[in-house]
């Protein structure tokens, strides 16, 4: 009887690792996650196509040589490509600029994640998530945790989490997912809201001050490319004519406004 519950639970966790209801369209694009485990969510946007079954078929072929875990369509239908067990090709090069947890080498950023796509018919990924697809993707994303724990449900950092693509390769996939309602995402998982403004440092490298002026003490700095997550939008000084400064969504402290490329996730203020 043991033995038998034993033997039930691996096979649980060996081939348990599907979303159930998922329209299975497999692709041979994946490998082995070796000895690591999920611990951050990647979230994508597809950039073309026009719906998850197509892009599901162009996983399939060989010229793509890319999959990801789970491709949702703009009418909700959610497809799996590869089971969360495996490490999906859905990520590209770790650039200049990614947030520090990620190893272009070991482990990949593809050993340690599991990717959804979004279906976006514009090839700049400027589309926003339709009703459907937010709900599938919200849903999805609630059921990945629960069958992963690794996996923080909050905004990525060190310990894991939930980030887009332009987190690891924030040149090439800079708008990769481009308008994703992360608002709404952290406040459906958890009540948070974080994170709500992003955008992406323009300087060399990027001060950190206490205060939204250049004679505040500085607390840390941030390279150019990577994506800063702010939390609001103050005046203080003026730097080259922008008197803007955006307090940073972690708390650490505020940054010039005049050195940040926002483009990503808009709410009004931002
Ligand atoms: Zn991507």
């Amino acid at each position: 009887m043991k033995f038998l519950l034993l033997l039930c639970m691996f096979v649980t966790i060996a081939y348990g690792q599907r979303e159930p209801g998922a329209i299975w369209i497999p692709s041979p694009h994946f490998g082995s996650r070796g000895s690591y485990s999920a611990k951050w969510l990647v979230v994508h946007g597809t950039a073309g196509g026009s719906s998850a079954e197509a892009i599901g078929e162009w996983f399939q072929n060989p010229a793509s040589q890319a999959a990801t875990h789970y491709v949702i369509g703009q009418n909700g239908a959610v497809v799996q490509c590869v089971d969360e067990s495996e490490s999906a090709w859905g990520n590209g090069r770790v650039e200049a600029g990614a947030d520090d947890w990620w190893s272009a080498s070991s482990p990949s950023p593809n050993q340690v994640t599991i990717s959804i796509e979004h279906v976006k018919p514009s090839t700049d990924n400027s589309d926003l998530i339709t009703a459907a697809q937010a709900a599938a993707s919200f849903n999805l994303i609630k059921n990945i945790i629960a069958r992963h724990p690794g996996i923080r449900m909050a905004y990525a950092n060190t310990a894991g989490g939930i980030t887009g693509h332009f987190s690891m390769s924030p040149q090439s996939r800079e708008r990769c997912p481009g308008p994703y309602p992360w608002e709404q995402l952290f406040n459906d998982l958890n009540g948070s809201g974080q994170p709500t403004c992003m955008g992406t440092v323009t300087a060399d490298t990027l001060n950190i001050r206490t205060a939204p002026n250049s004679g505040s003490i500085i607390v840390g700095s941030v390279p150019m490319h990577r994506v800063l997550n702010m939390r609001a939008k103050v005046a203080g000084e003026s730097i080259n004519g922008n008197p803007d400064w955006y307090q940073l969504h972690d708390g650490s402290g505020y940054v010039s406004g005049y050195y940040i490329n926002v483009h990503i996730s808009q709410p009004a203020w931002c």
